[in-house]
């Protein structure tokens, strides 16, 4: 599906065709992504906002428009629910900072789960020490779901938040995130959904969801680096402080009193990623002109291809077998005595042969440690990938295997 469209791929390494299975960590841009930053750059670039000269007044114009695609591709109510910040991270430490500041006392709760990524984990435990709340973490069953009923005993009159991932960057498996919003909502509870791994695979529909807060990275979209979404439901944004201070996010200011601009620019202190915007702007125009329904169908039988490729090796623990998985497989091997070949070694062995894979704990320790192993090999998908990249996958992994003995 388009992969002459991404330059990045034609490329050999190690003398090899290169096989980009890494989309989980990042995906790779296409040209009129590419071509948009020097665009911008070559042609419009102004500071936005406020500029009363004809390239400021682009710049602003290129920015608002990519809100407004932000916001549709979400199916947002409308674009004032949309902030622009850094990437999932930075959206899941501005809404710890702005929520935490306005709803969270001493002995309230969070509830996140045994499969966040350290981003949605640190910065909640970070405002857990600050206002001495305490947070509870949703535990897995046997076969690494979500335990809902253990979730339900969790909800309680202290609990103030639950923010959980979509779908797991580690294991790949979708969450019953549908489910956990009404059981959270039969409880007055407002839920944030770190989106960063679903949005890019799954067709987002927040008002249908009815999530509270959605969170997600434009670099694992085809987007731009250095940018992320903040989408909140404006009765939640309205009630919201600013997490930051400085320009663009005030009306007025002075030494006695400074008053905050309107939504969305409230939550966006400084000079803007406009660049950033406009180019994850053409990044969505593009996903949509394919069709975001076919990109997600195509990336579910890769997906199920390769889980299926990998069940037939012999000593292969792969992770959640079996689960509804988007985009991501985790695994690891073992040498024919039993002993764990460390997923290191499997990847070193993999980029030899052209294949970028990831390994290690993926920023999810908690979840590592709860599997009992030093991390994981992980391959990801993304729209340009093809059975063919899944099989020279394999061929590769199956070297290593054999070296690895
Ligand atoms: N949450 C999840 C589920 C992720 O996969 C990632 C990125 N690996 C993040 C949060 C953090 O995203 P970023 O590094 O773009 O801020």
């Amino acid at each position: 599906m388009n992969r002459e469209d991404f330059p990045i791929l034609s490329q050999q390494v190690h003398n090899r065709a290169l096989v980009y299975l890494d989309n989980a960590a990042t995906t790779q841009k296409p040209q009129v992504v590419i071509d948009a930053i020097a665009e911008a750059y070559s042609h419009w670039n102004a500071n936005v906002h406020r500029g009363v000269h004809h390239l400021s007044q682009v710049a602003t114009q290129k920015h608002e428009e990519a809100r407004e695609k932000v916001a549709q591709l979400i199916h947002a109510q409308s674009s004032e629910e949309i902030i622009f910040t850094k990437g999932t991270t930075d959206s899941l430490n501005m809404l710890a900072r702005s929520f935490g500041d306005a709803m969270l006392h001493e002995g309230d709760e969070i509830i996140v789960s045994q499969l966040e990524h350290h981003s949605n984990i640190v910065p909640w435990q970070m405002l857990c020490e600050r206002k001495k709340a305490t947070l509870r973490v949703i535990p897995l069953r046997e076969d690494l779901s979500l335990d809902t009923e253990a979730f339900k005993g969790l909800l309680s009159d202290k609990t103030r938040l639950v923010s959980v991932a979509h779908v797991s960057n580690v294991l790949g498996i979708v969450n019953p995130i549908e489910e956990i919003i009404r059981l959270a909502h039969e409880k007055g509870v407002p839920v944030c959904v770190d989106g960063a791994q679903s949005v890019p695979h799954l067709v987002m529909d927040v008002q249908q969801l009815d999530c509270d807060f959605l969170v997600f990275s434009a670099h694992k979209m085809y987007g731009p680096t250095g940018l992320g979404i903040l989408y909140g439901k404006k009765e939640w944004l309205d009630q919201l402080p600013p997490a930051e201070g400085g320009g663009e996010m005030i009306e007025h200011v002075s030494f006695e009193k400074t008053t905050y601009n309107v939504l969305p620019y409230k939550f966006e202190a400084g000079t803007p990623n406009y660049v950033g915007s406009h180019a994850f702007g053409k990044a969505i125009d593009y996903v949509q002109e394919i069709g975001l329904e076919q990109i997600a169908e195509h990336e579910h039988e890769l997906a199920k291809y390769l889980e299926a490729q990998l069940a037939l090796l012999p000593n292969l623990r792969v992770y959640a077998a079996g689960l509804p998985k988007a985009g991501a497989v985790s695994f690891n091997v073992y040498r024919e005595d039993g002993v764990l070949i460390h997923p290191f070694d499997v990847g070193v062995l993999l980029d030899r042969q052209g294949v970028a894979v990831r390994t290690g704990h993926h920023c999810a320790e908690p979840l590592i440690e709860y599997l009992q192993v030093p991390g994981t090999v992980r391959a990801s998908v993304a729209l340009y990938n093809t059975p063919e990249d899944i099989d020279a996958f394999i061929a590769a992994l199956k070297k290593a295997i054999m070296m690895l003995q």
